[in-house]
């Protein structure tokens, strides 16, 4: 069952050109900005960029063993920008990052979910609840 989002995630997919650049700097800085377009736009990219997924699914699975429920702590545009840096091969989120995307649906629908989207229709149903 897909979202309406999912569902427009999808179709913005199949007509989706690679860029030249691999996340070109408007876009992040737009993500940053909180642009919807955007927005839009790095989601599309994170379901169809085994490059980009394959580190947000890592980060998925260990999300699992940070205890959250406290406040966020940091602001949607330096959560994001720390993303950025680590989809580019900087350093592992810290946890004030972590805590951030877990309590902050912006930011949660924006990286993880496409990539969880992906997992979930990759893997059989029984695999599911160990990425959960
Ligand atoms: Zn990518
Ligand atoms: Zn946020």
């Amino acid at each position: 069952m897909l979202s309406e989002r999912e569902e427009q995630i999808e179709a913005d997919l199949s007509t989706q050109v690679a860029p030249a650049l691999h996340i070109p700097d408007a876009v992040r800085m737009g993500v940053i900005a909180s642009s919807e377009e955007h927005e839009l736009w790095l989601q599309g990219h994170l379901m169809g960029c085994e490059g980009c997924r394959a580190p947000l699914i890592a980060l998925l699975l260990k999300r699992t063993a940070i205890s959250v429920g406290r406040p966020p702590e940091i602001p949607c545009a330096k959560t994001r920008n720390v993303m950025f840096r680590y989809l580019e091969g900087g350093p592992d989120p810290d946890d004030a990052t972590f805590v951030h995307i877990s309590s902050c649906d912006l930011c949660d629908d924006l990286f993880f979910e496409p990539a969880q989207a992906v997992v979930l229709k990759e893997y059989e149903p029984e695999h599911v609840g160990e990425i959960d």
